[in-house]
């Protein structure tokens, strides 16, 4: 099952959108803004990541929003971790995230982490204490949940909602002091215990956490909660336009409302659809489990959906900065084809990929009337759609690779490449002939012996014709590869749905890597670590950081459109 092969890809003129930007309703807002001067007409926004895994594709369609829509009207973007949970945070994580954004091809104005707050943050909340909105309260977790009732009943009214303020202030100290153990106690903010809203339902603002920080060390024991911190950094930051994903809808009332008792700058929350891609999973916790369980070879696999599996797998910033454009920005979740990425990336590398020869699958064919000892250097187009990107010599000799598929000893109907008694063209060649096809004892085929016609070379005055071109490597000249082939990681578009019991593994693809032992042309000597390349007839493939000298290792990027796999599907 390839998914490129059976849905459509977007039209000519989504693809033509190259603006990180189109239209929408975020975009709608701050033109507004700057129109009415608010803020002076200043847009400030942000990326926030939690350090807590690699950023995947999803990420990237903040990213852009976030960036683009900054540069697009003059303003700034800051990167800030959103560090408030040290037990599932990690320094590699923020290295990866910082090399993946600059990959994708945006600089940060400010950069910042949620821990640089956490003093100002703890002054706020005694401010709070002290104007009695917010308390400490003695509930464990497993209490506080039960007093919070449900979304048809109100909640309890904590026992210890009612503290004097200098006991609040007196036992929040002591928190931060650490004399308490974790989890039992939490600074509370005082709000309505029968709002409708769940998340104002006395909020926990700080838990007690007795452990190491990336950035702040054994500094405190006491970390704000994502609704607490969130906000304040913004508004810290003096951002303008705070964009998140929609299931934090719910949580903007909270973000404002601290921001109102503090009387600090305004920031504003708008939330937008989720990237949700076939045949993909994006939660951070999930792509963690198959990179702990080794499901995947880490988190730069190139069948993960993670920025830097995809930098491995060939796909460039280019590309994925398309795809987001062609992204619609709306209220309502929805599932994007894989597809529709594969299209953007096909339509990069088509433009940017020099073209080169790879036999992937090889079969040797032997030129019977071939002089032995003479190489011809053949004259070689590198890039169709770029003619400044020249042409180059690739020897051709008396003993050749083929693909294995470009031969069928019985060959269906409207089936134009080799086959025993039939002509083809070799690319930048000669036509051949096969005269003989040579068996092992276990009847597999291991050599073709074919004649070549001398008048046909390419370029030549013949104009012979015959139905199709194949592409070759020279035997003695071609050097070894290792091609690692890829299909999708997961056999489901979705792959969540899944019977009682099992969890998403159940839907990874056992198929979802191949591993060839490939002919290359010999130009590809010095290729190093993500270098792209279209392998005429195969596909886009990419030089994957393995490669060492002497040990070419390439992974497949995408295939080309295969008008063959198609006439063979549609026969059947
Ligand atoms: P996870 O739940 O997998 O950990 P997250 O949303 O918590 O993901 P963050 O690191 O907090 O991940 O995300 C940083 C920013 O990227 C947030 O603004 C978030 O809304 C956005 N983001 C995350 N996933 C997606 C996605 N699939 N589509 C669009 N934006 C996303
Ligand atoms: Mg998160």
């Amino acid at each position: 099952m390839n998914a490129a092969e059976s849905n459509p890809t977007p039209t000519e003129a989504e693809s033509t959108t190259e603006s990180a930007t189109k239209s929408n309703f975020i975009r709608d807002i701050m033109i507004a803004d700057i129109e009415s001067g608010k803020h002076g007409g200043r847009i400030q926004t942000r990326f926030p990541p939690e350090p807590n895994g690699y950023l995947h594709i999803g990420h990237a369609k903040a990213i852009c929003l976030d960036f683009g829509l900054a540069k697009e009207f003059g303003g700034k973007t800051n990167l800030r971790f959103d560090d408030t949970n040290p037990s599932k945070e990690d320094t590699e994580y923020v290295e990866a995230i910082k090399a993946d954004v600059q990959w994708l091809g945006f600089q940060w104005d400010g950069l910042f982490y949620a821990s640089d707050y956490f003093q100002q943050l703890y002054d706020w909340a005694v401010q709070l204490i002290k104007a009695d909105k917010a308390y400490v309260c003695d509930l464990t977790a497993d209490q506080t949940r039960e007093y919070r009732g449900t979304l048809t009943e109100p909640g309890k009214d904590s026992p210890y909602r009612n503290r004097s303020v200098e006991e609040n202030l007196d036992l929040f100290e002591r928190m931060k002091n650490g004399e308490f153990p974790d989890g039992s106690r939490t600074l509370r903010a005082k709000i309505d215990m029968a709002s409708s809203n769940l998340n104002f339902r006395d909020p926990v603002m700080y838990r007690i956490l007795h452990m190491e920080h990336h950035q702040t060390g054994n500094e405190w024991c006491i970390y704000p909660m994502y609704d607490y911190a969130h906000g304040q950094s913004d508004s810290i930051e003096q951002v303008t336009h705070s964009m998140c994903t929609l299931e934090f809808d719910n949580n903007r009332p909270l973000y404002n409302w601290f921001i109102e008792q503090l009387g600090i700058f305004p920031s504003q929350q708008y939330e937008f659809d989720r990237l949700n891609l076939t045949y993909t999973i994006m939660s951070k916790r999930k792509l963690l489990k198959l990179v702990q369980d080794k499901l995947v070879n880490g988190w730069d696999d190139p069948r993960m959906p993670t920025l830097s599996g995809m930098r491995r797998r060939g796909y460039t910033p280019e590309a994925i900065r398309n795809f987001c454009a062609s992204l619609g920005v709306s209220k309502t979740n929805g599932t994007t084809q894989l597809q529709q990425l594969e299209y953007y990336v096909r339509e990069d590398l088509n433009k940017h990929s020099l073209r080169v020869a790879a036999v992937l699958k090889p079969l040797k064919v032997m030129l019977t009337n071939y002089p032995d000892d003479l190489v011809e250097e053949m004259d070689a187009v590198n890039n169709p759609e770029d003619a400044s990107a020249g042409t180059r010599k690739v020897p051709f000799s008396k003993t050749l690779y083929i693909e294995q598929d470009d031969f069928r000893e019985v060959p269906p109907p409207k089936f134009y490449r080799l086959s025993p008694g039939k002509e083809v063209r070799l690319r930048y060649g000669y036509i051949i002939k096969c005269e003989e096809v040579i068996k092992d004892a276990d009847g597999n085929i291991v050599e073709l012996r074919c004649t070549y016609d001398p008048e046909t070379r390419s370029g030549g005055p013949s104009t012979r014709k015959v139905k199709a071109t194949i592409h070759w490597v020279s035997a003695a000249h071609a050097l070894d590869a290792e091609v690692r082939m890829y299909d999708t990681l997961f056999t489901k578009e979705n792959p969540e749905e899944v019977e009682e019991g099992q969890d998403f593994t159940a839907n990874l693809n056992p198929n979802s890597l191949e591993v060839l032992t490939s002919k290359v042309e010999p130009s590809l000597l010095d290729a190093v670590a993500g270098d792209r390349y279209q392998f005429e007839r195969m596909g886009y493939f990419c030089v994957d950081p393995n490669t060492a000298p002497g040990k070419l290792v390439f992974n497949k990027t995408i295939g080309l459109k295969d008008t063959w796999a198609k006439i063979e599907q549609r026969g059947k």
